[in-house]
């Protein structure tokens, strides 16, 4: 099926057009530039830009695919989760397009969509996978028995998402927002064990109760409690070192929890998305790991792992592949929608 896809759950305009699990349009635009200086998403800033950038960016998904939305099949729309505000603006674009052009439209699951993405990148998966989503949003490990029916949260993050807790480093080392880019460039040059700071949630009672969960705000009060006894004590910090340190502790926890459930779940397939995906330790890690226990990797090229149209389009068009009914037109966004949920009534 030719599907549309329309994306604003954070701060990403995404419209991608699909055939089946071909690429055809993924027009995008960020309004990563006007949070830097607030250090972090500002939802009413965010559903502003949304509002200013869909239309251009709709108009740009035609025209890099020379189809209108007369031609598609259906529209799909992340309808959670996400900013409520931002998630209104896509919800409220793609039901006046589908009104207008009677179009079937589906509200879609914005962390389902970040797995379909994958297809459009190394083909569909028939079987099992599991999924490591990391962004700065969100933090999840999911294991996908069906992209549609049955996806199961296995773990997530119990406090700060990942790439938000790289965010939060960046800042005390003074390394500009978004921060991970930056941590992964600087931690090149640092000791990776050259600070011992804390795994979270993998140890003891903590790891049985919180098996597959992750905890990152720790870590955080660690690197802030170190750079304040160096400065008391005099000393200059080593930024490549913490950053290395820092980052070491973040992926060697995401990767171990991550296959160990793939093995424990008999996956032989993991798919990695998220910003996060980008950095090269988780890379480093998941690969040496995974080769270990004899699973796959798959990664999305970073456009794709980014929040953008094309992955919303993506699962819609497996949704509608599998005659799945269609949203109500008065179809509300759901900010905290489960996993569970793929697609809405
Ligand atoms: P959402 O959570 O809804 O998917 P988001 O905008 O918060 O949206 P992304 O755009 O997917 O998330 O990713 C941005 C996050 O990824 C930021 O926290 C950023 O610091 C982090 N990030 C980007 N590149 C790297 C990297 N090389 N290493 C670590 N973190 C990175
Ligand atoms: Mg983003
Ligand atoms: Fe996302």
């Amino acid at each position: 099926p030719l599907v549309m896809g329309i994306e604003s759950s954070c701060d990403e305009t995404g419209v991608g057009i699909v055939r089946g699990t071909e690429l055809l349009a993924h027009a995008l635009s960020s309004s990563m530039e006007q949070h830097v200086r607030f250090g972090g998403v500002v939802p009413e800033v965010a559903s502003r830009a949304h509002l200013e950038a869909m239309v251009p960016t709709l108009e740009q998904a035609y025209a890099e695919s020379g189809i209108r939305v007369q031609d598609v099949d259906a529209i799909a729309v992340t309808s959670g989760p996400g900013l409520t505000g931002a998630l209104l603006v896509g919800v409220a674009a793609a039901k006046a397009l589908a009104l207008a052009h009677d179009k079937p439209l589906y509200g879609v699951n914005h962390l389902a969509a970040h797995v379909a993405v994958d297809q459009l990148e190394h083909g569909r998966f028939d079987q099992r996978v599991a999924a490591l989503l990391v962004s700065g949003g969100h933090t999840e490990l999911l294991l996908v028995d069906d992209i549609v029916t049955d996806i199961t949260m296995l773990g997530q993050t119990i406090d700060d998402a990942a790439g938000e807790a790289f965010d939060k480093v960046a800042r005390l080392l003074d390394l500009p927002y978004p921060g991970g880019p930056h941590i992964d460039r600087v931690a090149r040059d640092g000791d990776p064990t050259a600070i011992a700071f804390p795994r979270g949630l993998t140890t003891g009672r903590d790891l049985d109760k919180h098996r597959y969960d992750f905890s990152f705000s720790g870590l955080k009060s660690a690197v802030a409690r170190h750079v304040q006894h160096e400065q008391r004590m005099g000393r200059s910090i080593s930024t490549a070192d913490v950053a290395a340190s820092f980052q070491d502790a973040v992926c060697d926890v995401l990767t171990k929890k991550t296959i160990a459930a793939c093995v424990e779940h008999d996956v032989d397939t993991l798919i990695i998305g998220g910003g996060v995906a980008a950095n090269g330790r988780l890379r480093h890690y998941a690969e040496e790991r995974a080769a270990k226990a004899g699973i796959k990797v798959r990664i999305p090229r970073m456009g794709l792992c980014t929040d953008n149209g094309a992955m919303v389009a993506a699962l819609g068009a497996e949704v509608v592949r599998r005659g799945v009914a269609p949203s109500a037109l008065d179809l509300p966004v759901d900010s905290s929608m489960p996993v569970t949920h793929v697609v809405a009534a």
